[in-house]
Order: C-alpha cells, then structure tokens, then sequence
C-alpha cells in the first residue's frame, strides 16, 4: 500500500502559505488545483518548471526588488524553509516581538542566505530543503505536500528518489500512521561511491554537490537503493527525467545510460552519461 504512486487530488485542508497569498490564488483562478493534462506524463500546470521565473531588480533608492513564479516543488522548499525561520521572537524584556510579518520573513531569507555560503562545499551532498508528503493509506495516489497540496504521480517519484522528504501515511481521520521506508535514501557511502562513478550531473554535467540520486528503477516500483540502480542528476535534470519520458539503465559497463523519449530520438538510442560522452556503444561492447 505504501508503495501506491501518489497522484493529483483537489483537497485543501493545508494551512495558508506565508499568510493569504494562497487564497488570493485561488480567488483569482491561478490557484485551481485541478490538474491539467496538457503537461508530459501527468505533471500539472503548478509542477511545470518551464514556466519559472523569477527575478532581482536593484530599485533606485538602493534596494532589491523581488518577483517569482515557481513550481510547486521549489515554492514548497521556499515556503517551508521561511515559515521555518519566520517565527516571533520576544523582545529581550519580553514583549512581543515588534516586526512585521514581512519583515520576520526577511530576516529569515538572510538566514538562509547565510547558512548557504558557509555551507561546507567539501560535502559530497550538501543539506537539502525538507518536505513534507501526506499520503491518505486507503488512497496512496493521493499525495499531497504541505503548503501547496496535491502533486502529480512524476513529481511523487522524483521527490521519492532523493529529496529530503518525509512520507507520513496517515488513516481516515489523518492521525499519522508510518514515516515511509529510511531505506528509500541512498547511504553517505552509496553517494560517494556514485559520485566517484559519474562525477557530475550524467544529463549536463552539473556539479555532483549540487545533485540528487536518481533511482533509475523508481522506488515505489520496486527499484533497490543501490549503487547499479542510482545515478547522478542535478535538480533541473532530475525534474526533466521524471516529466519527459526519460529513462536511464545501467550499461555492461556498470556506467549509467540515458534513453532519450521518443519526442527527441523516435530510436531511443542511449546516450552515455556526460563524463563518458567520447565513448560509443561498440567501445564498451567490446
Ligand atoms: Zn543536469
Ligand atoms: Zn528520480
């Protein structure tokens, strides 16, 4: 039952982001959490990272003026690590604290802001966002994450494979039942030793601090979290792989394979990951 892939429901029984701007979306229409099957392999609209903006215009009187519309995944992480920090602090004789709420949350944006310059960059994987996914247990497809509620079966695997999430499994009065499987998690050890194999993102190339281990065979299909069945891919890959039909296996040569979808090569003829882009398919046959 646990192993059900989530997928997209209409419910909104979440507690407000960063005050009402949840309810202005929805008010407005931008908010509607029906899914829409225009995207590739079930995605919605609010999953679709193609559609991302997000900006930092210095204004004249010497400030930083910021715009953004992000999928649901990165406004998630967004959200949870402001509301996390965004918390009211007692004034040192104990009166409330005396900042606005827009304020807390700008303080707590500098605190992110700091802890990711001194992160330690000699970590093979540095701290990743927290998320949290609610999945009912009679209807483990409906899946849904805290701030911005219910998400596509893609995007349930790809957090599955590596994002620093909890799966709480919760009962018909959404007590919570399970924390899911710690064995989804590849091992420190598993990711150095992918790491040593692939280098970098096997997509782009994109640091290897910066990626997430993709489990090629998905997890909640019954994939192992091993070292033949994990590879490297940074976020943006790891979005792209899940959204678009990619697959990845392990070669003959217990290197990771990229198998482009159909819409891009109607042969679907593999592509060695990025460190091994000179090799060929008769080389390592041979
Ligand atoms: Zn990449
Ligand atoms: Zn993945």
């Amino acid at each position: 039952m646990r192993r059900g892939t989530p997928r997209a429901r209409t419910g909104t029984d979440r507690p407000d982001a960063l005050g009402c701007d949840t309810d202005r979306a929805r008010a407005d229409g931008t908010g509607d959490r029906q899914p829409d099957r225009r995207r590739n392999r079930g995605t919605t609209r609010g999953e679709d990272r193609r559609l991302n903006e997000f900006t930092i215009v210095a204004t004249p009187d010497g400030r930083a003026a910021i715009t953004g519309d992000l999928d649901m995944i990165i406004g998630e992480k967004l959200i949870a690590a402001i509301n996390s920090l965004a918390q009211p602090r007692p004034e040192p004789d104990g009166s409330p604290d005396t900042r606005t709420r827009g304020q807390q949350r700008a303080d707590a944006l500098e605190q992110i802001l700091d802890a990711a310059a001194t992160a330690d960059s000699r970590r093979v994987t540095p701290p990743k966002a927290h998320l949290t996914l609610t999945i009912p247990v009679d209807t483990p497809d409906l899946a849904s994450l805290t701030w911005l509620g219910p998400i596509s079966q893609a995007t349930a695997k790809m957090l599955a494979c590596d994002a620093g999430i909890t799966e709480i499994i919760i009962d018909a009065n959404r007590a919570p039942l399970d924390m899911g499987y710690e064995q989804r998690l590849f091992t420190p050890h598993q990711r150095t030793a992918i790491t040593t194999r692939d280098r970098c993102c096997i997509k782009c190339g994109g640091p290897a601090a910066w990626s997430h281990i993709h489990h090629m065979i998905h997890w909640h299909d019954g994939g192992p979290t091993d070292l033949d069945n994990g590879c490297l891919l940074c976020p943006s890959c790891h979005a792209h792989v899940h959204a678009h039909g990619w697959d990845i296996v392990i070669g003959i040569d217990r290197h990771p394979w990229l198998i482009p979808p159909t819409t891009i090569d109607p042969h679907r003829t593999p592509l060695p990951a990025h460190n091994r882009r000179t090799m060929h398919l008769d080389e390592t046959a041979a």
